[in-house]
């Protein structure tokens, strides 16, 4: 640490990402819930083509291109969407630009490790709120909170999603608080609340296209909320990095949006091997919990999570496991391609029968 660092960021803990390896050789990269299968081959296209000499310009800021698709995509006005630069960073301009009279953000105590690095990094005040004893979400913890809300749907790491009608009495109950819906997760079998933006002037809908539509490395997230909701936060993008979205990620996360054929395939892809692959799993004695997203979490009685992702690693398998106690007995394990979940079962096999 240099002695110019201002020193409220002095005990500021980052965030810490899943593993990346530099080349993946024989691994089987299950930890950071990226998709198997490749982005949608106009997205490719896109990116390879005579685009790439135009880098020489700036991006246009406002990424009209790619905001009309996910627009069209959602039947929605394009003043009601922003992109940023992956949904971490709307995210990051959320927790800048709101936190209710109280400085204050409520967020599940086990959710998106970011949250309280955000909160921590704004100068806001994080409010954990429990789970119940199954990992659940409980709207009614959250009935007239004092700030903002921020709820992953379907949660991470657990996988759980909440019903519509969840979230809308979570809205209902909390009319002048500003409840932000994380959906990085929701398009593997959980509802949007995207429906509901006309109807709740307190509601932002957090997006990326890191995973249902395979574009983690372009990095595109988005927003979606009220006319004025929006303009809040370009008013925050604008006075940070108004070129926010480069312009090959602009025109591949629009083709992206695009081919809605290849969204649904893929995503079918990955919701089957994911069902197939809990079944598996139950067979050979781990507690899962109900997943709706492209991961999935699970624990043994006959080892715990470390253990399991050391053993895992030993076969050239890579998932995530997290220290906080009470999670430690499980690892969180991204739904790869088929062939991928039958190597993880049979390692699976070998560790259980060599303990
Ligand atoms: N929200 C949640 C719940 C996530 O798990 C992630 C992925 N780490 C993100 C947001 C951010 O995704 P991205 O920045 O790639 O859009």
């Amino acid at each position: 640490m240099s002695r110019f660092l201002r020193d409220r960021f002095q005990t500021l803990e980052p965030y810490t990402p899943g593993e990346q390896p530099k080349t993946l050789g024989r691994l089987i990269k299950l930890n950071t819930n990226e998709n198997p299968y490749e982005p949608a081959p106009g997205a490719v296209d896109v990116i390879n083509s005579d685009e790439a000499k135009k880098l020489r310009l700036y991006s246009e800021p406002a990424a009209s291109l790619l905001t009309e698709a996910i627009a069209d995509f959602y039947g929605i006005r394009q003043e009601q969407v922003i992109s940023g630069n992956g949904s971490d960073e709307i995210l990051a301009f959320i927790f800048m630009a709101f936190r209710g009279k109280t400085g204050k953000v409520w967020y599940p105590e086990i959710s998106y490790s970011f949250y309280p690095v955000y909160c921590d990094i704004f100068g806001a005040e994080g409010v954990k709120v429990p789970l119940g004893d199954d990992f659940s979400v409980r709207p009614e913890d959250y009935y007239g909170a004092d700030g903002t809300i921020v709820i992953t749907n379907p949660n991470a790491p657990t996988g759980m999603a909440l019903e519509l009608s969840q979230i809308e009495d979570i809205l209902e109950n909390n009319r002048d608080n500003l409840v932000v819906i994380d959906e990085a997760y929701v398009d593997f079998g959980a509802d949007s609340a995207v429906g509901l933006i006309d109807r709740y002037d307190n509601l932002l809908v957090v997006q990326t296209l890191s995973k249902s539509r395979s574009l983690a490395g372009a990095r595109v997230g988005f927003a979606m909320g009220s006319e004025e909701l929006i303009e809040d936060l370009n008013r925050i993008k604008f006075s940070f990095n108004p070129y926010n979205l480069n312009r090959l990620s602009i025109l591949a996360g629009a083709e992206a949006m695009k081919d809605r054929g290849y969204f649904e395939t893929t995503r079918k892809k990955i919701i089957d091997t994911r069902e197939h692959f809990v079944e598996e799993l139950k067979g050979l004695g781990f507690r899962v919990l109900p997943s709706k997203a492209n991961f999935v979490f699970a624990a043994s009685d006959r080892m715990r999570g470390e253990r399991f992702f050391n053993e895992l690693r030993k076969y050239d398998i890579i998932v995530r496991h997290f220290k906080d106690e009470k999670i430690a007995d499980y690892v969180r394990i991204t739904i790869g391609t088929p062939e991928e979940m039958e190597l993880l079962i049979s390692a699976t096999r070998k560790i259980l029968e060599s303990i």
